[in-house]
């Protein structure tokens, strides 16, 4: 069943059950108080007339005048009988009763209710008659509530009516408030329909739609943003890798066609050739093997990690990297050890392409410095070189994939090895990775400065 369909039934269901215990109360209600004020004028008259009987002299009811003016005018007009019934509990006098009446279980008491008689409501009163302090009879009034009865029926007709007809209207207009309510999002599933997988660009018109609705647009077009840019990332990512791939690719496919031709009888060209094979070949495997870490393929799996040591593992990695430095100085400065939550080998690799790149971009006679210190709550590794800097500009893209400053200078630089553009976004997800972070300040022309912190390790909490 539609949202619309059972709003409007439940709509309906609720103000049915509050009709129908609100018309049950006031007809209940007006039931009572009509009959209690018959009940009531009907114990005056009996009252009144017992009063006089009381009085009286003579038998018990002799003189009892049905032709009573007084009395007539109390009962004329009404359906009002009564009669006298005396203490050996037979009717003295009679106005004739036309309808069954109900036995009077103990004529001595007073007694007053609604009963019913053949079906039909009516009151019964029973006052006893005292002459000098002792029971001589009883007055008993009885009326018939037909007027009363109909009046009822008829303010039961009226709330029936009233009530079927409030149902209907709250049907009827619950159902256009819903259909209204309802038309933006149909708009909305027709626009969001409409949107093909090359049309990331499209946003859904928020128009008159009310606060929930908007607040859906809205989150819906924020969905397709992040898509839109996604999804070009992704388009780079793949354009970018592909043409990277395709440089040694090339000189593969140049090299082979080489030996293809000159190889069998050419020694050197063949030895030549399957060298710049190998090594275009490696290349590409590192940069498949970078793209497929980038991918995220082992994120799932990444180690929670355990404790890894800054200080050691910089004083390796910097001796490693002093060999490649050639004239420039590698200053190491290390504290006390500082262990942090990681995985060894992703340190390793981070401080691999931090110096890499430090040695790549600083000039001959250039210094290079390596810090390891604890920080708060965090083990930090600083790299710093008085390098080529990076531009503002370019500052904030530099942990991007594929991201070089300057293709021409980073090839130069790097020589034939040359950088891809992914060392710095892998440094990036490493450390992310460990919940940690890297951060990077550079002036042009005075040097870089990168910074990497890692959660320190507090033992195996569990
Ligand atoms: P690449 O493989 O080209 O070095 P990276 O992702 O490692 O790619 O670095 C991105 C860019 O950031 C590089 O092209 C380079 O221009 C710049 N960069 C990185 N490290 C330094 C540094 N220490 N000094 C100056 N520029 C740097």
């Amino acid at each position: 069943m539609s949202i619309k369909w059972r709003l409007t039934l439940w709509y309906v269901l609720i103000l049915g059950v509050v009709l129908a215990g609100f018309s049950t109360f006031v007809y209940l209600g007006l039931q009572y108080s009509l009959q209690s004020s018959r009940l009531a004028e009907d114990r005056d008259l009996a009252q009144t007339m017992a009063q006089s009987l009381g009085n009286e002299e003579a038998t018990f009811g002799a003189g009892f005048d049905l032709s009573d003016e007084e009395l007539i005018r109390q009962i004329r007009g009404k359906d009002v009988y009564l009669r006298l019934v005396d203490a050996q509990g037979r009717v003295t006098k009679k106005i004739t009763v036309p309808f069954g009446v109900p036995a009077v279980p103990e004529p001595r008491a007073p007694a007053g209710w609604v009963g019913k008689a053949s079906g039909r409501h009516i009151v019964v009163v029973n006052v006893p008659v005292y002459r000098n302090r002792a029971w001589s009879g009883s007055i008993q009034v009885f009326e018939r509530l037909d007027t009363l009865d109909e009046f009822l029926a008829m303010v039961r007709r009226l709330l029936w009516l009233g009530s079927l007809l409030g149902l209907g209207v709250s049907f009827a207009g619950g159902m256009f408030f819903a259909r209204a309510a309802f038309r933006p999002v149909e708009r909305i599933v027709d626009e969001v329909e409409r949107i093909g997988p090359h049309e990331l660009d499209r946003r859904v018109e928020v128009g008159a739609a009310g606060a929930e609705l908007q607040r859906l647009v809205g989150t819906f077009n924020g969905m397709l943003d992040r898509l839109a840019v996604s999804f070009d990332r992704q388009r780079h990512f793949a354009a970018d890798a592909s043409h990277e791939l395709r440089t040694p690719l090339a000189a593969i496919l140049g090299h082979a066609a080489l030996i293809d031709k000159w190889g069998k009888e050419d020694p050197e060209v063949l030895k030549k050739s399957v060298a710049f094979i190998l090594k275009d070949a490696r290349r590409m495997e590192s940069i498949v093997n970078d793209l497929l870490l980038l991918a995220g393929t082992d994120a799932a799996e990444a180690p929670p990690g355990g404790a890894v040591g800054l200080r050691e593992v910089a004083a390796e990695i910097v001796a490693d990297a002093r060999i490649l430095a050639g004239e420039r100085v590698v200053d190491l400065r290390l504290g006390g050890e500082v262990l942090v939550r990681a995985e060894r080998d992703a340190v390793r690799r981070i401080l691999t392409e931090l110096l890499v790149n430090a040695v790549k971009y600083t000039g001959h006679g250039g210094r290079i410095e390596v810090t390891v210190a604890q920080q708060g709550d965090r083990g930090r590794m600083v790299v710093s070189d008085n390098g080529v800097g990076i531009p503002p500009d370019d500052l904030p893209h530099v942990f991007e994939r594929f991201y070089r400053v300057d293709k021409a200078r980073s090839r130069r630089a790097g020589g034939t090895a040359g950088g891809t553009g992914l060392g710095l976004s892998i440094v990036q997800y490493l450390a992310e990775a460990y919940h940690g972070r890297v951060s990077v300040t550079s002036t042009p022309g005075v040097g870089s400065k990168f910074v990497v912190e890692f959660p320190l390790f507090v033992g195996d909490e569990a």
